[in-house]
């Protein structure tokens, strides 16, 4: 059995994470997994192990992927066979040096992935970046979702291409070529829709055909009222140069509004983020040329899908759903270097600086002796430079980690027993808590919830039960 460590480092090779590493053996055991199999994969993930080559890839005339660790080889023959179609291709010619002792680099095994870095003729078509918010969340994320893509908005260069998606229950493209007052096409939520027929509603459909070869433009057409106009990008009312939009774009963001249709009491807004990925891909197929140049969805998102494609959970809140979002927490001390500790209230000591980083927010948390001498500013006074260093360590780890981030972390300052202190409890495992007879922490958590050893005891006595 592999270790965490070794599919991490695939991880780092690939890009691929996957929610199970192990394979069910039978239609039972698949039955049994709660968890669904699924793959995240990063195409774009950056990695310092990536091979690049300076050639062309060598395809199967078949299905076009690309020759692979997996395909089967006979050297003797230059033949290799494609382990998507089980097609037989020849090598092109100039592998015909190829043997078990010379294996051009897509054939090693720890090359499963290798970029072709290859020299392109003409202009490349500049990045576009397709905003993809979701309108379900309190209003000042809201406002601070809207704020980071302005933010952004300021960073990218003006000949960077950009569109505008919001979704709720609904999925509204924005379109940003359309200046007299801010305009968006309206998609169902609950409903699949095909890239073509996004296409079609947005009047990209025919464009986006023509430029898959469906037939050349009718020379009549081009120019004409509806036609494209020849030069022109297609599409270019919704997915254009920061420079002709970042009027529109803005004022969009700002009339944005939360979703229109409320959460009824103690359930969970209608998300249709599915649909909202699935419009914001059309969009792009249908407003950008085929492989020429870089599109990224920019997702900002509230929670989980609750309506259309890729529901992950139902909106009534009775109904639980399993999160993550990893977070770490590094304990700082006179004893020597930073060292991270479990996610447990126990962590808490009076005289350690806690440093929790939960992606959308950090926490520099002070224990109460700490804070006691901060307070009384003996960071201030030269005899206590110690003091003073291990005050400004997290504080610099903590700055470091939102400078590199985006979207751009919250941050939080406190101290133990301070009000701020429970955006660090609520990350915590409540292994004290008022209920706990023999608290040997130096801070409880006000809850009911079990700690994880009572869920992991109970867990074993159920399982040796049955
Ligand atoms: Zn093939």
């Amino acid at each position: 059995m592999m270790l965490q460590a070794e599919f991490a480092e695939l991880e780092e090779i690939d890009g691929v994470r996957m929610t199970w590493n192990v394979w069910p053996h039978s239609r039972l055991e698949a039955a049994k997994c709660v968890i669904p199999f699924c793959t995240l994969y990063s195409p774009a993930r950056q990695t310092s192990q990536l091979q690049v080559v300076e050639y062309d890839p060598v395809t199967c005339k078949t299905c076009g992927s690309v020759l692979n660790p997996y395909a089967s080889v006979d050297f003797a023959a230059k033949i290799w066979t494609c382990p998507f179609c089980h097609t037989r291709n020849h090598f092109p010619p100039h592998y015909a040096g190829i043997s078990e002792a010379s294996v051009p680099a897509e054939l090693f095994p720890q090359y499963c992935t290798i970029e072709y870095s290859l020299p392109r003729l003409g202009a490349q078509s500049p990045p576009a970046y397709v905003f993809v918010i979701d309108t379900c969340v309190p209003e000042d994320e809201l406002v601070a979702a809207k704020t980071a893509v302005q933010q952004a908005l300021t960073m990218v260069p003006e000949y960077a291409q950009v569109g505008l998606v919001t979704f709720g229950t609904h999925v509204h493209v924005h379109e940003l070529g359309f200046s007299e007052c801010p305009k968006a096409y309206v998609f169902r939520g609950t409903k699949d829709y095909s890239a073509g027929q996004v296409q079609e509603q947005l009047g990209l459909h025919s464009q986006a055909a023509q430029r898959r070869g469906a037939g050349p433009p009718s020379p009549l057409k081009q120019g004409g009222a509806g036609g494209a106009v020849p030069g022109s990008r297609p599409g270019n009312r919704f997915i254009l140069p920061l420079s002709d939009c970042e009027f529109a774009v803005n004022q969009a963001l700002e009339e944005l509004q939360r979703d229109a249709f409320p959460a009824v009491a103690a359930s969970r807004p209608s998300r249709a983020l599915g649909t909202a990925v699935a419009v914001a891909a059309a969009l792009m197929g249908g407003c950008l040329p085929a492989g020429s140049g870089a599109g990224r969805l920019m997702l900002l998102v509230g929670g989980p899908c609750t309506e259309g494609s890729g529901k992950v959970v139902d909106k009534e809140l009775t109904e639980p759903i399993r999160w993550g979002g990893g977070p770490t927490l590094y304990a700082f001390t006179f004893n020597g270097p930073p060292e991270p500790v479990l996610l447990d209230v126990s962590s808490i000591t009076p005289d350690r600086i806690l440093l929790l980083d939960a992606y959308f927010y950090v926490v520099v948390f002070h224990g109460s002796t700490v804070a006691q001498w901060r307070k009384a500013g003996y960071q201030e006074q030269a005899e206590h430079a110690a003091f003073k260093a291990l005050l400004a360590a997290p504080q610099d780890e903590a700055h470091a980690i939102i400078s590199r981030r985006f979207p751009t972390p919250r941050f939080t300052d406190c101290d133990q027993n301070g009000s701020q202190a429970r955006f660090l409890l609520a990350k915590l495992n409540p292994s004290a808590t008022y209920n706990t007879s023999s608290a040997l922490s130096s801070e409880i958590i006000m809850t009911d919830d079990v700690s994880l050893q009572v869920f992991t005891d109970h867990l074993k006595k159920l399982a040796v039960q049955s």
